[in-house]
């Protein structure tokens, strides 16, 4: 049972649809029917993801709808990109507590302008009432066979991680008033928090180029962790300097940029392992769609990743941020 009017609905729907279908040619049925009809080019594969933002838990009470809309769909982009496929397709459904025509507007333009950037459609949904929350499906696609898996990595593959983590984490402690708005940097800190970039390029251009991959939503420790229990592996890894941001560690101090870097989370870089034979062109090519990359280290036989800095081990600490 859906307790939004249906005339309420279906104005809802319609805004949506007016600012965010987009025009892609292979979307047969989009928005009106019961469901879309979308064209699989021949020789791909389907890759789809689903993440969901539910107010108190991935964004603060009163959190700009434009960022809201924004994040709904990078967070998706950025799975889509970890898998090395090509975004497509959308789904969003909209949980809201009330209808607010200039909240609807706001939130449309954070996900239309990102959506028109990537050439993603918005195919359908689902709106609701209820506890604000936004969920969005994401569909991709990518050649036969060539989808980017987190299980592919063998030790002596080198470690690569876009960006620099930890500065999305750090926005989210400026926004929430842990840390000072009046730093230099602080607005560049917002941003990242407030409008991840997905690495939809980058992990376009990896195709075919490394054994494994994931995407860093929860903190680099965790998510790299996670892609050496798939692959069976270790590493050895060093928190370098040219990992950490140079604005967080002005802004936090370079401990704690530390370790926002290893357990900070949202930050939506990718993490990515490759044979050391193809390391040159890992980083040309991360070169010409112009996203800085860092090699961390190693993977190696057994199961512990261990962490280094300035020649000792290092400890990510326990303050590794959990969505549950
Ligand atoms: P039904 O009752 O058949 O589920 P709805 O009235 O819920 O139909 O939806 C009508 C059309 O609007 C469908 O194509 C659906 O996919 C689309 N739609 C509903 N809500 C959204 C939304 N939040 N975003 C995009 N499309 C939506
Ligand atoms: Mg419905």
């Amino acid at each position: 049972m859906n307790s939004i009017s249906r005339p309420v609905e279906t104005e809802i729907i319609e805004r949506l649809r007016s600012r965010c279908m987009g025009a892609r040619s292979d979307v047969l049925v989009g928005i009106g029917d019961d469901g879309a009809v979308t064209r699989v080019p021949d020789h791909h594969e389907l890759v789809t993801v689903t993440d969901a933002l539910v107010e108190g838990t991935h964004f603060l009470k009163g959190a700009s709808p434009r960022s809201i809309g924004h994040r709904s769909l990078a967070v998706n982009l950025s799975d889509i990109a970890a898998m090395g496929a090509k975004p497509l397709w959308a789904n969003l459904t909209l949980c809201i507590p009330e209808y607010d025509p200039s909240w609807l507007d706001e939130f449309s333009q954070g996900f239309s302008e990102l959506a028109q950037e990537q050439g993603v459609a918005l195919i359908g949904g689902d709106t609701v009432r209820g506890p604000l929350s936004v969920s969005v499906t994401l569909q991709g696609v990518v050649p036969k066979g060539k989808a980017i898996l987190r299980s592919g990595a063998s030790s002596g593959d080198l470690i690569f991680v876009s960006g620099h983590p930890g500065e999305a984490a750090g926005g989210r402690l400026i926004d929430a008033g842990d840390l000072s708005a009046e730093l230099p940097d602080a607005k560049k800190l917002v941003a990242r928090f407030e409008f991840p970039v997905a690495r939809v390029s980058l992990g376009l251009a990896l195709q075919g180029l490394v054994s494994a991959m994931i995407d860093v939503s929860d903190g680099l420790h965790t998510d790299l962790s996670r892609l050496l229990v798939a692959s069976g592996q270790g590493a050895n890894a060093e928190l370098g300097r040219a990992l950490l941001s140079q604005e967080l560690c002005a802004a936090a101090g370079i401990e704690n940029a530390c370790e926002l870097c290893l357990t900070g989370g949202e930050d939506y870089e990718l993490c990515f392992t490759g044979s050391a034979k193809h390391a040159d062109q890992i980083v040309a090519l991360a070169a010409q769609v112009g996203v800085s990359i860092t090699c961390i280290g190693e993977v190696v036989t057994g199961s512990k990743l261990q962490w280094n800095r300035n020649g000792a081990h290092y400890v990510p600490g326990s303050g590794a941020f959990e969505h549950f």
